[in-house]
């Protein structure tokens, strides 16, 4: 699993910082999450590829949305036939069906809009989901987590090669949880030679947020979380008038969250060339891995063992 920030500045852009997008590459399935103005060129800059099946949007302040018309209409240019998933917090379905058909536009691919209430599953894949959050803005909005489902535990072939289990498919069958009868009439169950259920990988992303306990709840153990950052400590009455959060805000939840590595982002234009004392609030209050995300950076996301 790969992330690309996109785009990680706060309302306004700078030269440096694009408007909020996160694109995450899941196994060669591509989401976005917010789309900002030039995404599609941001995607251009720094290869992502076009090809995303699902864009889930956090709130419809012009930072996070302006670049999906633009997108969509390239999308048509590249003879797109793929559906296409827009996920909205509730009510926003019309003015995101005005924002897909802007200028008239009418796509010629399958766009669907679904209004997806905070604390449920926007999208539900074969071996993972992503879920909504509740967050806490001037606007409705929500967050996503992007949750795998366990993986099977490890399995000990030795210990089945002991038991007198036959080298082939029987060794399929107990990895995926089957008992199997061997020829001399004994049963050999999957506990006996497969370890523990491992957990896969957790992905938060709070779009813009102050920090609030559902977020802590979902970013429980999380591989990364993404999180509004948009000013510095001594900003906190701004940050809490205007719906945001300060890095040591944002840290604060990553902490209590038990969180792996935080990634700050939403960063206001007054720190375009001093961001990195956003980094020096949030480490005195995460021990974890931290930094501001920068335009154009990846970070892989492993799983934890
Ligand atoms: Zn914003
Ligand atoms: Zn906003």
């Amino acid at each position: 699993m790969r992330v690309t920030f996109l785009g990680t500045s706060g309302a306004v852009p700078t030269t440096q910082r694009a408007p909020s997008a996160v694109l995450v590459n899941r196994e060669g399935e591509r989401f976005l999450f917010d789309c900002g103005e030039g995404t599609q060129r941001q995607m251009m800059r720094f290869g992502t590829g076009f090809d995303v099946s699902h864009i889930f949007v956090t709130h419809l302040h012009g930072d996070h949305i302006l670049g999906i018309p633009g997108l969509i209409q390239s999308l048509d240019f590249n003879d797109r036939a793929d559906p296409l998933a827009i996920h909205v917090p509730p009510g926003a379905r019309g003015e995101m069906e005005r924002l897909v058909h802007a200028g008239g536009h009418r796509p010629g691919y399958p766009v669907r809009i679904h209004e997806v209430a905070p604390g449920s599953v926007a999208y539900d894949a074969a071996s993972f989901e992503v879920r909504t959050v509740e967050t806490e803005h001037r606007t409705r909005s929500m967050g996503y987590a992007l949750v795998e489902d366990d993986r099977p535990g490890r399995f000990d072939r030795e210990r089945a090669e002991e038991l007198g289990v036959p080298v082939g498919p029987k060794f399929g069958r107990l990895h995926e949880g089957e008992s199997v009868e061997l020829d001399d009439g004994r049963v050999i169950d999957p506990e006996q030679v497969v370890g523990p259920p491992r957990p896969g990988r957790r992905l938060v992303y709070t779009g813009d947020t102050r920090p609030v306990e559902a977020v802590v709840e979902t970013a429980a153990n999380a591989d990364l979380l993404v999180h509004d950052a948009t000013f510095a400590a001594d900003e906190a009455e701004r940050a809490r008038r205007t719906g945001h959060s300060t890095a040591r805000e944002a840290a604060e939840v990553a902490a209590r969250a038990g969180a792996k590595r935080l990634a700050l982002t939403h960063v206001s234009s007054r720190y375009a060339g001093t961001w990195e004392r956003l980094e020096r609030d949030a480490t005195a209050a995460f021990d974890g891995e931290c930094f501001v995300a920068s335009d154009g950076q990846t970070v892989d996301v492993p799983y934890p063992e």
